[in-house]
């Protein structure tokens, strides 16, 4: 917690109004702090260090310079690129953890060769596709130098980025996914060039198209083959390993290709043998059981006669995003270091016992690389506020049967009754729902049980806290009850997995963290889709259904930021309601601890995102033009309007997709 002793880049403060000064004294006085923010949102479980929050309530990223970690406020980020004409929602890309993260593994690797007296190496390779944003692929490349960091490609387009990215001779450029001949043509062509570039063998058909162009190259292929393990894993993407995953040899299928290239005297140019378990693998039995399996094939491989000598664990090393260290799919119950010592002993000592050398040691991590990469700092809009229900003052006469038994529910609800009041507020509900369908009953009764049905429920929630054991039924009521927070951004653009699998975030704001969060959210986007909200929210024991928030006050900035999202998101994002990409901004320090906005990248425009969907933004302004110009002839607008009009258009195509202040 809190960043004394280093330095504070820029004391710019998005805080300070005179109400917040005496929300915040109240708070001490009740003994709330930026300690129990930082507590009740889990930033020091999942933030890994990298994320804190500062004594005086700001989330802050700890970043290195030359001289140090200097901490840096993310509401002085945001400031300074306000002031620069930057515009909420914003992706932060923070080079420097990548670098970390990048280290850690290297450094990981080495130290479990090092303990276990291993006797080959660790090379690792970033999957393109977990991040292809070009920074994201040079960042990777700048800074896994040092240890010939290498990348993996899964597809033709991959392959020719990392082509333009890859000189170093010493590290690995891996190619899995289908391959077609030019696929095939540029990867031996590489080899050729100097590169280390090895052709994986995804299906069994690929062989012969491989031995062909290698033939008709005259180049030498160097190959691996994915095998199918039968282990299989728990978390969201488990499809991707086991026996009925799509890519990979069975182990027939193994051997027939050892036996054609055997055939073929081309049993030296198998390498490798590589399998991927899965993103996002939670439990570290599951990968040690896999490296146990995946080292019986490699040792069966070796005794055919294969060359071999490197072995390829795929990725699926997880990241904590509910820092709770356990195997729930949204955690991870080990560390890197765990992990990296799992993997080597597990390789050393099936090798070790069938008396062949130890292999080069390849992963291909990119969740648990890239995840703390990117921020997404978003501002909330505007609050539909849960309103604490009163007693309705005056219930109208004559009262129908189902009203009088729900004023009779209210009345002698207590600790003692809750689910049967519960119960019985729900069907007296649904009595007064069916009789106003039928014309039993009038507006002004149904509009009085209304009220008096949610504070019925206003009251149980009041009431929980007391309760030993919270009834099942109830556990949603929090969700029921929560206000709806709308915040500028799409889910759909900027968080995808969090629409498409569920997959949680660890989301809070970023300023008020001396002040008490008094309300309880869940987060709208501005896609007007009913998907387009998050209502699951990280919890180390649970999975929550609202977010602690603090009271909106319009006028005034309110942030939040969604973190950990440099894995998967970016790419997979899609144009829903054609909200496009959000601007994007690198961050780093500079020697003097002051913000550095390495690269700026401005989202989509309106216009950019409609020539995605095949318009054209210069024939959308000649039509609108031509539908202004009748308008004028019709004298509907007159033509100094119809300039207005005009310029209001064109800048609607040049603007930025989200909400703008
Ligand atoms: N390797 C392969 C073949 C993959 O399909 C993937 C992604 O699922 C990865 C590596 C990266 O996995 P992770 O991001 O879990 O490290």
């Amino acid at each position: 917690m809190g960043c004394a002793g280093i330095l504070i880049a820029n004391n710019t403060s998005m805080r300070g109004s005179g109400s917040e000064m005496s929300q915040n004294l109240l708070d001490a006085l009740e003994g709330w702090s930026s300690v129990k923010s930082a507590e009740l949102y889990g930033i020091d479980a999942w933030g890994q260090g990298y994320f804190t929050v500062t004594d005086d309530g700001l989330v802050a990223v700890n970043l290195k310079n030359a001289t140090g970690t200097v901490c840096v406020k993310i509401s002085d980020i945001i400031s300074g690129l306000h002031d620069r004409g930057m515009s909420l929602p914003l992706l932060l890309r923070f080079s420097d953890l990548l670098g970390s993260r990048i280290r850690l593994i290297n450094e990981s690797f080495k130290k479990a060769i090092a303990d276990y007296g291993y006797q080959n190496e660790y090379r690792g390779v970033f999957p393109i596709k977990v991040n292809q944003q070009q920074q994201a692929v040079h960042d990777v490349v700048t800074f896994g130098a040092p240890y010939h960091h290498g990348l993996e490609a899964g597809s033709k387009a991959e392959l020719i980025a990392a082509l333009a990215y890859m000189r170093d001779p010493k590290a690995f450029l891996i190619c899995n996914g289908y391959k077609d001949a030019e696929f095939i043509d540029l990867a031996l062509s590489s080899l050729k060039m100097g590169l280390q570039t090895i052709l994986v063998l995804e299906t069994t058909d690929e062989l012969s198209l491989i031995l062909e162009r290698s033939a008709a190259l005259g180049i030498r292929p160097r190959m691996g083959i994915r095998v199918k393990l039968s282990s299989r894993v728990g978390g969201k993407w488990s499809e991707s390993g086991g026996e009925r995953s799509v890519f990979g040899l069975t182990p027939s299928q193994v051997i027939n290709v050892i036996d054609d290239l055997r055939d073929v005297q081309m049993l030296d140019c198998l390498e490798l043998l590589h399998y991927h378990l899965g993103s996002q693998v939670p439990n570290i039995r599951e990968i040690r059981d896999a490296v146990k399996e995946a080292s019986r094939f490699y040792v069966g491989m070796v005794k055919e006669g294969a060359r071999m000598g490197i072995f390829d664990i795929g990725g699926g090393l997880a990241i904590d995003y509910d820092g709770s260290h356990t195997n729930f799919a949204s955690s991870a119950n080990y560390d890197i270091s765990e992990y990296c010592a799992d993997v080597i002993e597990g390789i050393m000592t099936a090798c070790n016992e069938a008396e062949i050398p130890h292999p080069t040691v390849i992963s291909e991590s990119g969740r648990a690389l890239i995840g703390y990469y990117s921020v997404l700092v978003i501002n909330v809009l505007d609050a539909a506020i849960y309103e604490e229900w009163d007693y309705p003052e005056n219930i109208p006469e004559p009262r129908p049967e189902a009203l009088e038994n729900m004023m009779y529910v209210s009345q002698t609800l207590s600790l003692k009754n809750v689910q049967e009041s519960f119960n019985d507020a729900l069907y007296y509900r649904e009595e007064i729902q069916k009789a106003f369908k039928h014309g039993d009953i009038t507006l002004r009764q149904h509009a009085a049980a209304d009220c008096l049905f949610w504070h019925i429920l206003t009251r149980i929630r009041e009431l929980l806290p007391s309760l030993k054991v919270v009834p099942k039924d109830l556990l949603g009521l929090d969700a029921l009850l929560a206000d709806v927070y709308y915040c500028n951004f799409s889910v759909f653009q900027s968080l995808p997995d969090a629409w498409a699998i569920e997959q949680l975030f660890p989301i809070m704001p970023i300023h008020r963290l001396t002040e008490k969060p008094t309300r309880m959210a869940c987060l709208s986007d501005i896609t007007c889709d009913c998907d387009g909200r998050i209502d699951k929210f990280i919890d180390q024991h649970d999975v929550k259904s609202v977010l602690p928030v603090h009271t909106f006050r319009k006028g005034e900035p309110y942030m939040l930021a969604a973190f950990l999202v440099g894995a998967y998101q970016e790419t997979l994002g899609d144009l829903h309601n054609l909200f496009g990409d959000t601007n994007v901004v690198s961050v780093q320090v500079d020697e003097d601890g002051e913000i550095e906005y390495v690269q700026e990248l401005q989202g989509d425009t309106v216009g950019d995102v409609l020539s995605y969907v095949e318009y054209r933004p210069e024939r959308l302004m000649e039509q609108f033009r031509s539908l202004a110009e009748e308008a004028v002839k019709a004298k509907r607008i007159t033509p100094a309007e119809r300039r207005e009009i005009l310029a209001a258009y064109d800048n609607g195509l040049r603007g930025y997709t989200y909400f703008e202040q």
